[in-house]
């Protein structure tokens, strides 16, 4: 297909470009990419020379990490593919601490706090998201991620901004590379989307994933650039690296057995004994407190 024949109310070309530029594909296709506009990088598509190779290039590389049919071209499924809601973050890393996977806290003991008000959620349910999101990291590493109320001092901390209305971004997040103890770690989430329980709590499991460490992966894990369901919680790649990260959860500790009861002590000298003797063939009442062994 050609740019110039694009169906009307589908990504644009420029849309295209700003899309890969952003989340890294023309990382070691285009020099210097990081210093380039969008229009720059649009201007040099739009030129012969690299119309028909660093753009397809790029586009076969977005194609592949979202396992479509990789065949260079700004085509339909590639253009839906990039519609779909996603993380803000780029897919693909230049070379550095970031890429090789070494983005990690020095201390287990991580805060987080948050401040969202969020349409189609009420905080209450907002809170409850953010609380399990945490805890299945907690679940599956040696991390101990604690909710703390100041924004102003928690490791992690999270608003709700409006970033691109729906659909398009849904949320970002930093990643802790060098991160000290007192570092702090921002997240947003946009107030344009129309979000449910269940999509906040991926998104947020998500997000969190990133300030503890991980990039986007394109295979079965919930640090899949798109939300879609499938990964809702941390999957077995995912596991494997936030434990490479922090170790292995701390074992749960068993709850203790009741203690037996404690058998009465055997009581010294004669037995209680009660009842009624006959004397002299009237029968006497025992009185129980009275021992035969102290008379
Ligand atoms: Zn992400």
């Amino acid at each position: 297909m050609s740019f110039d024949t694009l169906p009307k109310n589908e990504l644009t070309l420029t849309e295209a470009v700003e899309y890969l530029k952003h989340y890294g594909y023309f990382e070691d296709i285009i020099a210097h990419i990081k210093e380039l506009t969008v229009v720059d990088v649009y201007k040099m598509i739009k030129s012969k020379k690299l119309r028909d190779k660093k753009f397809r290039e790029a586009i076969a590389r977005f194609q592949d990490f979202f396992n479509i049919t990789k065949d260079g071209e700004f085509g339909h499924e590639t253009m839906r593919a990039m519609s779909r809601p996603r993380c803000g973050r780029p897919d693909i890393i230049p070379a550095g601490a970031e890429a090789a996977g070494q983005c990690k806290w020095p201390h287990l003991d991580v805060t987080y706090a948050f401040e969202l008000s969020l349409s189609g959620v009420t905080d209450d349910q907002t809170t409850q998201a953010f609380i399990e999101a945490c805890e299945l990291w907690n679940a599956v590493c040696g991390l101990r991620l604690k909710r703390i109320e100041s924004l102003g001092s928690a490791n992690i901390w999270a608003k709700s901004r409006r970033i691109d209305g729906r659909g398009g971004t849904l949320a970002w997040s930093f990643l802790p590379c060098g991160a000290s103890s007192r570092t702090q770690l921002e997240q947003r989430y946009d107030t344009g989307e129309n979000w449910s329980i269940r999509f906040l709590t991926e998104v947020i499991c998500h997000e969190v994933g990133h300030a503890i460490g991980l990039n986007h992966h394109n295979g079965n894990s919930i640090m899949h650039p798109t939300a879609t369901g499938q990964w809702p919680v941390p999957q077995a790649v995912d596991i494997r690296n936030v434990v490479s990260r922090y170790g292995e959860p701390e074992p749960t500790p068993e709850p203790p057995e009741p203690e037996p009861p404690t058998p009465e002590p055997p009581q010294e000298g004669w037995p209680e004994i009660q009842g009624t003797i006959s004397i002299d063939g009237k029968p006497h009442r025992i009185v129980p407190d009275i021992k035969l062994g102290g008379l």
